[in-house]
């Protein structure tokens, strides 16, 4: 028998955008515990806009369990937020309701600023700003990425790799101080539960180095020429893959045309400050896609026509800070409207 520690990982009830949660409980185990085996357990959600004072348990329940290498004997727990009676699903546990399918693959850019003493890493500290963009994004030497967050990324990587997450890659992005992983699973709460735990170790990490990771889609505002961050999320289903044609895909694009305000809604707050058009967006009210083009609403990848449009394609609309779990469930929420005969 073995002690582990259990971190148990949530989402607050903060609006428009959750908060990590997580707090450890030492359970004995013969081995690395399963996720059977994993006991509920309750928090004062009081202090996490999740309950009133009088009446304050909340229930976590695990629904995804992964090695955290930082500890000995220490796993990552994944939790819901249930009600006190352990079973009702929390009116901020939006993962208990979304739309899943094991043939839906999802790859997720994820783009963030590291913040250091309330500007990007690597901005002067006195105010104004390093040279403009171009060197940036996927940069190598000082003047371009700093001494200290790649050092940053590649901790984060391996972190994310011995935990079993589907870390897909890493890049210096456009601005200075900004940088994007890629994550990839199959199935929406599969890849959407790795996105969230990849995010609560890059915080994790950063404490150490007196570094904040900035999610807002345009820390610096629209009004400067410097990238805002994304969270480009890359779909296929079965169909997609293997059947696709050119018939289905434009039927596709047209209830993507259709529903995009309700897309717009749960890619994350802020996006009329990012997708304004310019900085490879496209516009918040606008739809469309294009192959190859980075200023599209859908990119279209060239291999996706040269293979009789079957693969994957790229929604560039989400942002840094939306919800993996709401963005995935959108996505097949909008397929399903499309016959595939
Ligand atoms: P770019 O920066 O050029 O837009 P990235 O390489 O950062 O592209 O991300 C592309 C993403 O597409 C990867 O995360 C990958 O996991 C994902 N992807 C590749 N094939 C598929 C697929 N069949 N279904 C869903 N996502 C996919
Ligand atoms: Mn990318
Ligand atoms: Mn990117
Ligand atoms: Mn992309």
């Amino acid at each position: 028998m073995a002690k582990y520690k259990l971190e148990y990982i949530w989402l607050d009830g903060y609006e428009p955008v959750p908060n990590l949660r997580g707090k450890t409980q030492i359970k004995e185990f013969d081995a690395f515990p399963k996720l059977e085996q994993l006991p509920l357990w309750n928090f004062d959600g009081s202090s996490t806009r999740q309950a009133e004072g009088r009446s304050s348990d909340c229930v976590l329940k695990p629904v995804a369990i992964y090695p955290d290498s930082t500890r000995k004997n220490g796993a990552l727990v994944m939790c819901e937020v249930m009600m006190p009676d352990g079973k009702t699903p929390h009116p901020t546990n939006a993962r208990a309701t979304i739309l899943d399918d094991p043939g839906a693959w999802f790859g997720f850019e994820q783009e963030y600023f590291l913040y250091e003493d309330g500007v990007p890493l690597g901005f002067p500290k006195g105010g104004g700003f390093p040279y403009p963009q171009g060197e940036y994004y996927t940069g190598v030497g000082y003047k371009n990425v700093g001494d200290v967050a790649r050092e940053i990324v590649e901790e984060h990587l391996d972190l994310c790799l011995d935990a079993g997450i589907n870390h897909e890659g890493i890049n210096a992005e456009v601005a200075k101080g900004q940088w994007e992983f890629q994550i990839f699973g199959k199935g929406s709460k599969n890849a959407a539960d790795q996105v969230w735990v990849a995010r609560y170790l890059l915080m994790r990490l950063c404490e150490k180095y007196q570094v904040d990771i900035v999610w807002h889609c345009k820390p610096l505002g629209k009004d400067v020429d410097w990238n805002g961050s994304g969270m480009h999320s890359n779909f296929s289903t079965t169909h997609l893959r293997e059947v696709g044609g050119k018939e289905y895909f434009e039927a596709l694009m047209a209830a993507f045309d259709k529903y995009k305000n309700e897309h717009i809604a749960v890619y994350g707050p802020d996006n009329h400050l990012r997708l304004t058009g310019l900085h490879e967006t496209q516009s918040i009210d606008k739809f469309n896609y294009g192959v190859a083009n980075r200023g599209a609403s859908i990119r279209v990848p060239h291999s996706f026509v040269n293979n009789d449009y079957k693969g994957y394609l790229e929604d560039r609309r989400p942002n840094s800070q939306a919800d993996p779990y709401k963005i995935a469930s959108r996505i097949l929420q909008t397929i399903a409207t499309v016959p595939t005969k």
